[in-house]
């Protein structure tokens, strides 16, 4: 959602933007498949113009552009191809846990924590995105994204820290939707 909160602004800017779509367009959201044609009509709805890279293969390089042409070149596996003066790509967020891979904590993606944001180790708590918090409704551990997730995390792993029994649990909305205006919208672009 970083990546189409920016191609908003640079439309708005009068900028020309050209979303290359894929299975993973709206990350964090989860959208189905049957639903994706909806969320890429809002894009075009907001001046984003949407090519379905899918369609083409996926993306196979981006070049130098060449002579008297744009500056970059999108290659695409069916052969196909897109120009730009610009390429920008958005591939989530992993968070940096090399430094604690000799700390003895659980790590998958990011440090392992109980709804209490407790890691394997009693005495250490953990909060923000660098956590993957046990969900009991998903039997996994996940990531929840979006600074109100992690403030919430911290006053939590806080008080836990002092002594109290608090759980995480994500008060945010998790659902991408269509505005009136039919622009998409993501609790993830809200703030205080
Ligand atoms: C470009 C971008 C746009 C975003 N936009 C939104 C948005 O619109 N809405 C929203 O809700 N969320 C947004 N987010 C997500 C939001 O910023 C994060 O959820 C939030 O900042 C996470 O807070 P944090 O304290 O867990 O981690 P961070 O804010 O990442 O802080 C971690 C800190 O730890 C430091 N650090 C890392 N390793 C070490 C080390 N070994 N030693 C010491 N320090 C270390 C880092 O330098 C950093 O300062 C955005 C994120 C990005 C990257």
């Amino acid at each position: 959602m970083i990546g189409l909160d920016l191609a908003r602004s640079l439309v708005q800017a009068g900028y020309r933007v050209r979303l290359v779509s894929g299975e993973m367009t709206f990350w964090p959201h989860q959208v189905a498949e049957e639903q994706r044609g909806m969320f890429c009509d809002g894009l075009r709805n907001m001046g984003i113009e949407v090519i379905k890279g899918d369609g083409a293969g996926g993306v196979r390089a981006i070049e130098v552009g060449a002579t008297g042409l744009p500056a970059r070149r999108l290659v695409f596996h069916d052969g196909s191809d897109l120009y730009g003066d610009l390429v920008m790509s958005f591939m989530g967020l992993v968070p940096a846990t090399e430094f604690m891979i000799s700390s003895g904590l659980d790590i998958e993606r990011g440090v392992l924590v109980s709804t209490a944001l407790q890691t394997s180790n009693a005495h250490i708590y953990a909060a923000g995105d660098v956590c993957q918090i046990w969900s009991p409704e998903e039997h996994c551990y996940r990531f929840y994204y979006g600074y109100h997730n992690v403030k919430s995390m911290g006053i939590v792993a806080a008080h836990n820290m002092m002594g109290a029994n608090e759980q995480f649990v994500s008060t945010r909305g998790e659902s991408l939707r269509l505005d009136q205006q039919g622009h998409i919208d993501s609790p993830f672009w809200e703030c205080d």
